[in-house]
C-alpha cells in the first residue's frame, strides 16, 4: 500500500486528488496538509473532496502521520518548505505546483540528487503528448517560423503566463537549441515595433472557470499550423499526479518529469 500525503488538500487540485485517491487501489491518503489558519483544519479530507469520510482529518503538521510520496498543489513558498522537509526526511514528492522562479527549481534539482521527485508543470497524458509534438513541429519547421503561444485559464489562477504555456514554449526553444528566457516575449504594449525573428510570443487570457487552454501557432507566409490542447476537466491533472506517484515508488533519486513518467522520451 503506497501512502499518500495531499498538501493543499482544499484547493480545487488538492479535493481532485483525494477523490481519484479514493478509487484507486494499493494507494492510501495518510495525510491531508493545509495551511496554518485555514478554516479547513479538523474536518475530514474526505468530506472537504465530496468522497464522504476516510477518516483523515485535515492538518497544518506534515509530520502528523509516515507518507511514501507527497503531492503537492499549492504554492512557491510551500512548495519550497515541503521540499526541504522531504528532503530531510527521504520522502518522495510529486510537484504540480507552478509559478516557481529558476532559483526556486535551482532548490528541486538540488533536493533531487537525494529524493525522487516528479516536477511536471502539467500532469496531463494529452499536454505531455502535445510537448512532444511541439519539438517534433518546431524541429521541422526550424527558427524561421513564428511561434505563439496562447493560453487561458479561470480568474483564480494567479500566475502567468501559466507554467504550461512556458513549457509549451521551452519544447519549442529547446527544439531550436535555444534558451526561452532569452527569445521569450511576455508582454507586448504601446509602440513594440515588429516582430523579433526567432522570437516566441506569449498571450494570456483569464477569465470565467475556463480549466486550461493551450493552443501553439506555427505561422509562415502562406501557412499556420496550430497545435492545441484543451482541458475540460481537473481530473485529468489529478490522475497524471496518481500516476506520477505510483510510478515514483519504484524509482531511485532524482529529477523526473511527466515525458518520463509516460515513457514518451
Ligand atoms: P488552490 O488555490 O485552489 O489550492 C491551493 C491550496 O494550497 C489552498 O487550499 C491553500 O490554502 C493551500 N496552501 C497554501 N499554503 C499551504 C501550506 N503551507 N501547506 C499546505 N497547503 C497550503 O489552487 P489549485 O488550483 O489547486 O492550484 C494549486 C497549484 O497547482 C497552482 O500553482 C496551479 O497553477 C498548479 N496546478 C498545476 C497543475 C499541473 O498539472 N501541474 C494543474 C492544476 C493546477
Amino acid at each position: 500500500m503506497i501512502q499518500i500525503a495531499v498538501a493543499g488538500a482544499a484547493g480545487r487540485m488538492g479535493r481532485a486528488i483525494i477523490t481519484v485517491c479514493q478509487s484507486e487501489k494499493g494507494l492510501r491518503i495518510s495525510n491531508a496538509i493545509e495551511r496554518a489558519g485555514s478554516d479547513t483544519i479538523g474536518v475530514d479530507a474526505g468530506q472537504l473532496a465530496g468522497v464522504g469520510n476516510i477518516g483523515v482529518p485535515v492538518g497544518d503538521d506534515i509530520n502528523v502521520s509516515p507518507f511514501d510520496v507527497l503531492i503537492e498543489f499549492t504554492n512557491p513558498g510551500a512548495t519550497l518548505s515541503h521540499v526541504n522537509y522531504c528532503r530531510e526526511q527521504g520522502r518522495a514528492m510529486v510537484i504540480g505546483t507552478t509559478g516557481l522562479e529558476n532559483s526556486d527549481r535551482k532548490e528541486i534539482e538540488q533536493a533531487a540528487r537525494e529524493i525522487s521527485i516528479v516536477f511536471a508543470a502539467n500532469m496531463s497524458i494529452g499536454v505531455n503528448l502535445t510537448l512532444r509534438m511541439l519539438q517534433i513541429a518546431a524541429s521541422a519547421l526550424g527558427e524561421s517560423v513564428d511561434v505563439e503561444v496562447i493560453e487561458a485559464h479561470h480568474r483564480h489562477k494567479v500566475d502567468s503566463p501559466s507554467g504550461t504555456a512556458l513549457a509549451m514554449g521551452e519544447a519549442v526553444a529547446t527544439a531550436w537549441g535555444r534558451n526561452l528566457d532569452d527569445i521569450g516575449v511576455f508582454t507586448r504594449h504601446g509602440q513594440v515595433g515588429p516582430r523579433v525573428d526567432g522570437s516566441i510570443g506569449f498571450a494570456t487570457v483569464r477569465a470565467g472557470d475556463i480549466v486550461g487552454e493551450h493552443t501553439v501557432m506555427f505561422a509562415l507566409e502562406g501557412e499556420r499550423v496550430e497545435i492545441s490542447h484543451k482541458a475540460s476537466d481537473r481530473m485529468t491533472f489529478a490522475n497524471g499526479a496518481i500516476r506520477a506517484a505510483r510510478w515514483l515508488s519504484s524509482r531511485t533519486p532524482g529529477l523526473y518529469d511527466m515525458q518520463d513518467v509516460l515513457g514518451l522520451r
